[in-house]
């Protein structure tokens, strides 16, 4: 069961929420996911590049960061989401 990964404002601002939060390539479409840890509680709406507060932004992943199994990987540890 894997938790939405977000962006804040910043992070996401204009062509940003749609690049590779991996590797920075645009157009990334996968939705990215954190773990039940790395997502628990208040760090479900942390900023997964910056950290910052209140982010809300779906994150996205590339088709070569998200290929087969790795969309289903926590962006932050590794761990299955
Ligand atoms: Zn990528
Ligand atoms: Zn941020
Ligand atoms: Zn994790």
């Amino acid at each position: 069961m894997g938790v939405k990964a977000c962006l804040c404002g910043s992070c996401s601002f204009g062509n940003k929420a749609d690049e590779c939060i991996k590797c920075g390539r645009p157009f990334a479409k996968i939705p990215a996911q954190l773990c039940g840890n790395c997502g628990f509680g208040n760090k479900e709406t942390e900023c997964v590049k910056c950290g910052a507060p209140f982010a809300s932004t779906q994150a996205f992943l590339c088709d070569n960061c998200g290929f087969g199994n790795k969309a289903n990987e926590c962006v932050k540890c590794g761990n299955p989401a």
